[in-house]
């Protein structure tokens, strides 16, 4: 692969690694709630209060759901969003969920120089480590990668990237100058987002989820696979769609699922050789 790139079209192709997740289950499910409400810019005055919703109110009903079910989870932290509610950010920690860093106002990364993109990936990281005590594990921005990020989060201290959706398993990204980094992707389908668009009711989404979860156990292909869930305060936070949510962990728990952070994900691959790829 040309290592100008951050890209690799071809993966594990047809051969996936092997192992199994703890408990010798085949997926592991990574709940990620986003915290960006209040981090948001250029949003009109009456979409601003439906963002508060998220952090005055979703939130709340997001981490009662949880708890309910025991499941840890990943959230991807805007720096600004964090130092806007430090009950929210309290909160986070004392769950012992895993801290990412999801940029330090919610902005788009995609083509910024290398410099300007360093300075606030380091502010948005010692921003989060002030509000939250943990140093961020890893990184999503808001749009996408440029060919240095994964260089520039490994020399910064970040432990693997999702800011990619090109796979179900975790590998390594390559970056320029012959560097790589973990990649745990994410992903667009199982995510709350679609709840404005692609599903109609609360309904549709859990059995989006369910579906795709049943799926991928079930999946003659063989070896392991990880099932992303993206979780937005003020959408799923919404009575109507909180249900979702709730059948689908029960669902997950009835099915032996792994439920994980992200970052014990990607360790856990690390501990099983980090797949056999070469590069
Ligand atoms: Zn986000």
């Amino acid at each position: 692969m040309p290592a100008s790139s951050y890209r690799d079209v071809t993966g594990y192709g047809a051969n996936p690694p092997s192992f199994t997740w703890p408990g010798g289950t085949r997926v592991a499910v990574s709940l990620v709630i986003n915290i960006e409400e209040g981090a948001e810019r250029g949003t009109a005055p009456g979409m601003q209060t439906a963002f508060d919703y998220g952090a005055r109110a979703g939130i709340w009903r997001i981490l009662r759901t949880l708890d309910r079910h025991g499941a840890p989870a990943t959230a991807f932290c805007c720096a600004v969003a964090l130092e806007a509610n430090p009950a929210v950010s309290a909160a986070l920690v004392d769950r012992g969920y895993e801290i990412a860093d999801h940029g330090y106002r919610w902005e788009g990364h995609s083509g910024l120089d290398i410099g300007a993109e360093r300075d606030l990936i380091v502010a948005s990281r010692d921003a989060i480590r002030a509000s939250t005590g943990m140093r961020p594990t890893s990184w999503y921005s808001k749009d996408g990668l440029n060919v240095f990020t994964r260089r520039t989060l490994a020399a910064e201290g970040f432990d693997y990237e999702s800011n990619s959706f090109n796979d179900d398993l975790p590998h390594w990204g390559p970056a320029d100058e012959g560097t790589r980094l973990p990649v745990l992707p994410y992903a667009g389908d199982t995510n709350d987002a679609g709840l404005a668009s692609q599903f109609p009711t609360g309904s549709a989404f859990a059995r989006h989820l369910m579906d795709t979860l049943d799926f991928q156990l079930d999946d003659p292909r063989p070896g392991p696979s990880v099932m992303s869930v993206g979780l937005h305060p003020r959408v799923i936070g919404r009575p109507a769609y909180a249900g979702a949510l709730d059948r689908f962990l029960s669902h997950a728990a009835e099915r032996g699922a792994w439920i994980a952070t992200r970052q014990e994900i990607v360790r856990w691959w690390l501990d099983q050789g980090g797949g056999h790829e070469a590069l």
